[in-house]
């Protein structure tokens, strides 16, 4: 008799709410994500460990990541609310940002409308 195990890396998305940004002011939709590794056996998942958490929100596009903490508390309990101060940015999306203003752009183009520099 065969035994088939793995493991393997997920990703879940745990909820979605809106917030203001910290970033743009803009209120925008966010989305928790959750990595987790998980051991199977016949492909049913047997153990999970290794939680990572992250957001990325709607207008900017920029990744976070929160508190490992607070990401379980908020996979346990729908109460649990995020703030925008327990985001730390980890990469911003500078695509459709000014690099010298940081002005939001419409579209990709050779000037940014704002400051006239070259993109
Ligand atoms: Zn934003
Ligand atoms: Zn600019």
């Amino acid at each position: 008799m065969f035994i088939i195990f793995g493991i393997n890396t997920k990703d879940e998305i745990i909820r979605e709410w809106n917030m203001e940004c910290p970033e743009c002011d803009e209120y925008s939709r966010f989305r928790l994500y959750a990595r987790y590794t998980y051991f199977s056996l016949f492909f049913i998942p047997i153990f999970k460990w290794g939680h990572e958490f992250w957001v990325v929100n709607s207008c900017c596009n920029n990744i976070y990541t929160i508190d490992k903490e607070l990401g379980k508390e908020c996979m346990w309990d729908e109460d649990q609310i995020i703030r925008p101060r327990d985001l730390k940015l980890i990469q911003r999306n500078t695509k459709y940002r000014c690099k010298w203003c940081n002005a939001k752009l419409e579209r990709l183009s050779r000037y940014c409308p704002e400051c006239g520099r070259e993109l």
